[in-house]
């Protein structure tokens, strides 16, 4: 028996792993190894409009279209707008 069972072994699972875990016993569950997920591949980058030919709502339908709608607008606005500053700095 445990206190938290988390689904999944990527940043999102083990972010949460470690909170959990001041809480009470954790048991990760993934369907491949445990090192193996996105978050594994992520090459730490952030995305953002750079090209001439690209724009910022470009960049904004893409996300929309890789999140199958799961992104919320308005986050995705910041986000997407504040990537080529982020970047910069
Ligand atoms: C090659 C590559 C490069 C990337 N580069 C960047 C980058 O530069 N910058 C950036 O911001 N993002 C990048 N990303 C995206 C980023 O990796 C993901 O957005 C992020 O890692 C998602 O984290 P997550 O924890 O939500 O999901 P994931 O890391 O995908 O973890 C999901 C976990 O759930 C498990 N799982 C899935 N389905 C089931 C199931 N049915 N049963 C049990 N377990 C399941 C998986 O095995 C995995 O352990 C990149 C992704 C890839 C693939």
């Amino acid at each position: 028996m445990v206190d938290y069972l988390i689904i999944g072994s990527g940043i999102a699972g083990l972010s949460l792993a470690l909170k959990a875990a001041g809480r009470g016993s954790v048991l990760i569950v993934t369907k491949d190894r445990l090192p193996e997920s996105n978050s594994a591949y992520a090459q730490g980058g952030i995305a953002s409009v750079w090209s001439a030919e690209d724009s910022f709502a470009a960049h904004m339908q893409d996300t929309l279209t890789a999140g199958l709608g799961s992104a919320t607008p308005a986050w995705l606005r910041r986000w997407c707008g504040r990537g080529r500053t982020e970047s910069s700095s």
